[in-house]
Formats: structure tokens, sequence, C-alpha cells
């Protein structure tokens, strides 16, 4: 059976004028398929057509295996299985914003980063687009009672490596944004990637406007070629002069990811760096504590330690944000689950009514976020600094915090480019 989420409106088109069938059909189904209908459920549509269908499409070929529920904060972790037997995972994180899930884009991951459960059995495939796209429809469906959209943010930091499956992955995002399908806006979408610097240059072209996101977990080449092997293939220099070219090109604030990870990445030394690599580059930096993986024998910096690095960057004026760890409590780093469930570990599916409700109230509730001022002050009390940190843990708060100040960034679009018209 053939995956109908794989098929975008002028694919559709095609397959209808094929079958000897009008071609506004397309976007009737596209639209039954987001809301994560099955064919015999698309009731404008011909009974003959749907039958017709039905037999070589399958509505969403993703399902959700197991859901387990973080008793800590919400969150929810799905494994998904796939046509071919195959396993992936994703996260769904709620805020009073609304719910971003983190998708996985590969079944595996080839990059082989020294703290990720994703990478430690390399690659095992690329996903389709429609693969992607089924791992928030199923989602949806999973917290909505009524087909709602409940999802607002997409963010592509799940297991593989985005970049190394371009083709995909660009038509996926196609295929989110769309208006007939689940119509996400490019700014509420973010990339993550480990640094595949000439694909960068290719997304400024195929899907500018969407936030992007540097796994950079250390300031300096011999400390990340030995935590991300993919350093030795494009440098942090490589990785600086690309995100330079993407800011400069799109206007979007580039976000780094730091994981500190106990002795390795958590020096002050670290953070000075930190600070002269990002310098004059308008963008933000999201510290968190390195999830604990067992396989990698990594531990996450403690308390103490993430708070001086924290405050060494703020005392620099770097925008930074400390992260909550979500779903510590039901492994929630990249790929641990998914290889707890490949290992026999026991996953029992949790369905919770009033965290089904709480996610769809929170789709439905304006955002309300501090102002960039109040988050870099230095002079916020310690209520005010404890709302801030609970309203700045997700990437629709940076979102928001840019949007709020787009006038800011076209200001510093402006200076950018004149100090650097010679790059
Ligand atoms: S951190 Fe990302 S790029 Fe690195 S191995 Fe894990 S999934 Fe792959």
């Amino acid at each position: 059976m053939l995956n109908a989420l794989d098929y975008n409106i002028e694919e559709w088109q095609a397959i209808l004028i094929e079958m000897g069938e009008p071609k506004f059909r397309a976007k009737q189904i596209v639209e039954w398929l987001s809301k994560g209908k099955d064919f015999h459920e698309m009731s404008n549509l011909p009974k003959m057509l749907t039958d017709k269908l039905s037999q070589i499409f399958e509505a969403n070929s993703v399902k959700i295996h197991s859901c387990v529920v973080s008793k800590k904060d919400g969150t929810r972790k799905y494994i998904f299985s796939l046509s071919d037997g195959n396993i992936i995972e994703g996260v769904l994180m709620s805020y009073k914003y609304g719910n971003t899930i983190c998708i996985s884009t590969q079944v595996g991951c080839r990059m082989n980063c020294q703290f990720c459960a994703s990478g430690l059995d390399g690659l095992i495939r690329n996903m389709t687009s429609g693969e992607m796209l089924g791992e928030i429809i199923a989602v949806n469906k999973d917290i909505s009672e009524y087909g709602e959209r409940c999802i607002t943010n997409v963010v592509l930091m799940g297991s593989g490596e985005p970049l190394d499956n371009y083709d995909n992955v660009i038509k996926f995002l196609k295929l989110v944004n769309h208006d007939c399908g689940l119509n996400i806006g490019k700014r509420n979408i973010s990339l993550s990637t480990c640094g595949i610097c000439d694909k960068i240059y290719s997304l400024v072209e195929d899907m500018p406007g969407i936030t992007l996101t540097i796994s950079l977990h250390a300031p300096y080449d011999d400390l990340r070629e030995q935590l991300m092997p993919v350093n030795k293939a494009y440098s942090i220099k490589d990785v600086m002069k690309a995100v330079r070219f993407y800011f400069k090109k799109t206007g979007r604030r580039i976000i780094f990811e730091y994981s500190m990870i106990a002795g390795v990445n958590d020096s002050i030394d670290c953070a000075e760096q930190l600070v002269r690599l990002v310098r004059g580059l308008p963008c933000h930096i999201n510290i968190i504590s390195l999830n604990y993986v067992e396989e990698r024998a990594m531990h996450g910096s403690d308390k103490n330690r993430v708070q001086d690095f924290l405050e060494y960057l703020e005392d620099q004026e770097v925008s930074v944000t400390l992260r909550r760890t979500m779903g510590s409590d039901i492994e929630g780093a990249c790929g641990q689950l998914r290889r707890s469930v490949m290992e026999g570990a026991k996953c029992e599916s949790v369905v919770d009514q009033d965290f089904t409700q709480e996610y769809a109230d929170a789709a439905k509730v304006e955002c309300e976020q501090p102002s960039y001022e109040q988050e870099s002050s230095q002079e916020q009390d310690s209520n005010q600094a404890q709302d801030s940190i609970q309203a700045q843990d997700s990437i629709q708060a940076q979102d928001s915090i840019e949007e709020q100040y787009a006038s800011q960034d076209q200001d510093a679009i402006q200076k950018y480019n004149i100090n650097n018209d010679d790059n």
C-alpha cells in the first residue's frame, strides 16, 4: 500500500486525472487526510472513488505504537510504528501558548554524536515526507476529541539529521505549511541540524523563513570533533559562515543548542569561547543539562555549574535561556525510548483524559510572552525569574520573542549587513 500523505496537491491532481476523476477532488482529499480521516470517512467524495483509493493507498501509514506520559511535566513521548516494521519516536510538549511536537526525520542516524542514543545503531533508513507528516496527524488525532488541529509548533529535532534527508524534509515542510493541509506557519517550524553546511545554503533557497537551530554543544573544534564527528567535515568556522549567510538572507535569528555535559563542555572557559563565537550575530542560545544516556556514559552538568554558565552568558549580554529537561522520567533524550522498546522494555500506552483536554485547551490559548528585556534583565526578582524560566522553555517562546521584536531584528539586520558587507 502507498502512503497517501506522501503526495502533495499537484501529485493528487495527476493521480485523479489518471483515474478519470476531476482534479478539484485533490484539495478535498488533502484536507481530509490532514484531519486524520480514512477514505471511508471522506463524506463529500463518491463512495466508488473512496473504495478505489482505499485499495491503493493507506490514509496514514504511521501508527501510534504506545505513548508514555511524564508524571513530572505532562510531556507525552510517542513510539510510532511504520509500515515496514521500523519504529521511531516523537515528543509532545504542552505550554500555555500551544503544543509543540518534536518529530523524527530518519530511522536511526549516521551522525554518531557521542551524547545521543539515536546514533548508536547508525542510519537504518530515511523517512518519507508523508511519514513525517503522519507523526503530527496521528498525535493530533490522539489528543483531540473532535479532530481539531491541536499542534501549533513543529520542531525537527527527534531522531535523525534532517539535512541528511534533505529532499524528503523539504517536501514535508511544504506539505505541513500548505494552507490545504495542516497550515502550520514557517515561523512556527524549527529545524535543528548538527551543521551540514552546504544544505544550510540550499535551505535559504528552498524553505526560507523557518527557524534554523544549530546543535552546537562545543565552542571550539577539538572538543566538538570529539563530541560530534560531523565537525571533521564542517568545522565551527564553516558552520558560523553558513548561519551568518542564513541570517543575512532570511532575517531569522539563529538558535544554538548547547547541552551541558559534566566535566566536558561546562567550564567558564567554554562559556568565554562561546561568547566570542556568537558575538555580533543576532542569535539565541538554549542551554540544557544533558539527559543521561546509559550507553554513552555521559552525565548532565549539575545545577550550580549550569547556573554559573548561564550567568556568565547573561553578564556578557548574550540572549540565553535555560531550558527545563522535559520528560526526564520517561527517557526524554533523543532515541532513548525507542531503544528501550526495541530491547523489549515494557512500554504501556497511557490514555489520560485530563491531559488530553489540557492539550486541546492549550491550542486555543493566545500566546502571552514576557518581553525580551524581562528575559535578560538582571534585576528581576525571584518570582519573576521563575515565571520567566517557565515561559521561556520552548522554541515557541523564542519564536514569540522574535515576533515581538521583529523591528529590532530589522535594525540588527541593517547593522549586521553594514558590518559584514565584505563577507
Ligand atoms: S544528536 Fe541529532 S545528528 Fe547527532 S546522532 Fe543524535 S539525532 Fe543524529
